[in-house]
């Protein structure tokens, strides 16, 4: 639940005022002081999200759990994506925390992005060869201006130009073609999208 003020300038001052329900979810990203913040919810009954990080060419899975809640804290600078929540991966000047609390009617999760003043300031988005590990295709948005949706319209800019583009998917390492992808939002779901989420 967002609290009475709904503006809430970055940079300081307690944020007696809010707290927010991971019950509720979101499809946005609400901005709050310094941070962005995704909630969501997904039933028991399909693909839980899947938090990966890249470690040089490797792409190491945070484990989940269907009984036990967890908090991972992706720091910065580290390559990381959200299997089934988003198809690219990301990388941010600031540190990401990912919340996984699991329940009898599935799991709630948080993504909070942010903490320090004036950042985020700096977010990539990029692909990871699925055959050798590869990143590429990265691209950095600066978001002190128009904030953290400015990386989000610039992602999904991004994705049609990749799903469009053959070559763009070709890993030049390895030179396998990675699938078609998709962003945060269903509803920015195309036929394209729609299918390479329910793909994975
Ligand atoms: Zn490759
Ligand atoms: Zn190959």
């Amino acid at each position: 639940m967002v609290g009475p003020q709904s503006q809430i300038t970055p940079g300081g001052g307690p944020l007696l005022s809010y707290t927010r329900s991971m019950i509720e979810g979101s499809a946005s990203w609400p901005l709050l002081g310094d941070y962005a913040i995704w909630s969501g919810h997904l039933k028991q009954d399909v693909s839980p999200y899947l938090l990966h990080e890249l470690v040089g060419q490797r792409v190491l899975p945070v484990p989940i759990s269907s009984t036990r809640a967890i908090l991972h804290p992706v720091t910065r600078s580290t390559w990381f994506e959200v299997r089934h929540l988003f198809g690219y991966w990301m990388r941010a000047d600031v540190d990401t925390v990912w919340l996984d609390a699991p329940g009898t009617d599935g799991h709630y999760y948080t993504l909070c992005i942010g903490g320090s003043e004036a950042r985020p300031g700096e977010v990539s988005y990029g692909w990871v060869c699925p055959h050798c590990g590869t990143l590429f295709g990265a691209v950095t948005i600066d978001v002190t201006v128009k904030g953290f949706q400015a990386f989000l319209d610039a992602a999904e800019a991004g994705i049609s130009r990749f799903n469009t583009d053959a070559g763009s998917r070709t890993c030049p390492q390895c030179q396998h073609v990675h699938p078609l992808t998709y962003g945060f939002d269903p509803q920015n779901d195309t036929d394209v999208t729609r299918r390479a989420r329910q793909a994975v």
